[in-house]
């Protein structure tokens, strides 16, 4: 599973992209994939600079920065989850900006809508013209069909048609905007920063630049904020939020605060859950770095089994590295983790991980154990099986290539060759983040439907092409 996007916005400050180019790095996490930033000068008018790769490498030049001058930039960070996947062109890149008869405007999404191949369709046929692949896009030009009288209320109008997941970022020449979709399903946050405020996908975004956190925007919530100060609507058909608990497993960083909890906190919980489910006789137990980290220390504090670190992850590993030749990517988990030999030779380990999604990766990291003496390996998994593909932003495998889509539990443990493969049950993750008599069959408070095929919002174009909905039965 490949993290979706990040978003990050401010006004009221000076040189404006600076900030916000601080704010995408402590989001690279959330995309790795290219990056943009957009800039607006009372004097220059709208600048824009987007790119591929990291943030560390475009957005540090005097070279580039300089040519984002103003109080007001929005930018985001990129990993592919729709449009043109695998290939991105430069033209996917955003944000996205649009010239309108009242002025500028540029928008940043997270998110994925699920009924853009319709829109898109209904789009072109009344004469639109797409610049990219990028469902995204459908935004732009809904605003600019919309006959209302300002940028704000266009983007409501536009926002009301689509379908899906957004935490959305935009800027006019004078408003920063942020709207999140009426289910919550992504996190958007609000900072303070100095005179003027920021917006962001995780508030460890907010720390990197010294913001103070405000409060997170509510599920349906647009803030529309300028000089004056932030005015809230919400211009949503009120619905119960659902927030993506994935967020809490493995999305966000350990260092953000989600829904009021650390997500640190969270993952130590769903460790300790894990262990009170999931209880084996062991030696060690280890993370598989880094996102098991937080719920192999969970795990060890409540069995009392020693914590080690039995892996060690390469800091420096960089996408460029592994790209030149297909003998260098099928080193792959190697050049990422290695086995700490001393510590696990003769050792029954236990081995914590986020999730089990295709198993490839589990498979050669057993491995890895094993030649280096391990007696016994036990997998214990933060996450109940991921049996669906998700449709709000994050890049699944087609339902088929999803180990737990076609095996059960045991099925999966023999085909990983481990001694045992325990997952953390839904109602135990519940409990961890939070919901003590855990998950609400009839409402459940969040979105699960990677684990339980229940999705809070139609798939439309998902279905469309074919894709099958749980049945009754299943
Ligand atoms: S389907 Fe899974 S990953 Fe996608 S939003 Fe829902 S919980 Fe998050």
């Amino acid at each position: 599973m490949k993290e979706e996007c990040g978003i990050f916005g401010v006004i009221g400050l000076k040189d404006a992209a600076n900030f916000v180019a601080l704010g995408l790095h402590a989001l690279q996490h959330r995309g790795q994939e290219a990056g943009g930033i957009v800039a607006h000068d009372p004097e220059q008018g709208f600048n824009n600079a987007r790119r591929f790769g990291y943030v560390r490498d475009n957005f540090t030049s005097h070279k580039v920065m300089e040519t984002l001058p103003g109080p007001l930039a929005i930018g985001h960070v990129r990993y592919s989850t729709a449009g043109s996947k695998g290939q991105t062109s430069i033209r996917d890149v955003q944000p996205f900006f649009g010239e309108f008869s009242m002025g500028g405007a540029a928008i940043a999404h997270n998110g994925n809508i699920t009924n853009a191949d319709a829109l898109r369709r209904e789009l072109t046929d009344r004469g639109s013209i797409f610049q990219s692949s990028s469902d995204s896009e459908c935004i732009l030009h809904l605003m600019a069909r919309s006959l209302q009288r300002n940028i704000p209320e266009r983007m409501e109008d536009a926002l009301r048609r689509v379908e899906g997941a957004f935490s959305v970022v935009a800027m006019t020449r004078t408003k920063l905007i942020g709207v999140r979709d009426p289910l919550g399903v992504r996190p958007l946050v609000l900072g303070k920063l100095g005179d003027g405020y920021a917006l962001s996908s995780e508030t460890c975004a907010l720390d990197i630049v010294g913001a103070e956190f405000v409060r997170e925007i509510e599920p349906g919530e647009m803030v529309v904020i300028t000089d004056k100060g932030v005015d809230s609507s919400s211009p949503f058909r009120k619905r119960k939020s659902r927030f993506c608990i994935f967020e809490h497993v493995y999305f966000s960083r350990p260092d953000s605060i989600l829904g009021g909890r650390s997500v640190y906190e969270t993952r130590e919980a769903i460790g300790r859950e894990l262990a009170k489910e999931s209880p084996v006789e062991a030696d060690l137990v280890c993370p598989v770095p880094d996102s098991g980290t937080p719920a192999a220390i969970g795990y060890s504090l409540q069995s009392g089994i020693p914590y080690a670190m039995g892996i060690i992850r390469n800091q420096y590993m960089g996408r460029t590295f592994i790209e030149p030749t297909e003998q260098i990517r099928n080193m792959g988990v190697r050049l990422k983790l290695n086995v700490n030999r001393a510590l696990i030779k003769d050792k029954r380990v236990i081995l914590v991980d986020d999730s089990v999604v295709r198993g490839t990766t589990s498979r050669k990291i057993k491995e890895m154990i094993l030649d280096a003496g391990a007696k016994e390996v036990h997998f214990r998994i933060a996450s109940p099986p991921t049996a669906w593909p998700c449709f709000y932003g994050v890049d699944t495998p087609q339902r088929e290539k999803l180990l737990a889509a076609t095996m059960s539990e045991d099925e999966m443990r023999d085909h990983l060759q481990v001694d045992s493969l325990k997952f953390i049950s839904l109602d135990g993750l519940y409990r961890a983040v939070g919901e003590t008599n855990g998950r609400d069959p009839k409402s459940p408070q969040y979105c699960d439907a990677c684990f339980s095929g229940e999705y809070p919002v139609e798939p439309a174009d998902m279905i469309q092409k074919g894709f099958q909905m749980k049945t009754a039965a299943e």
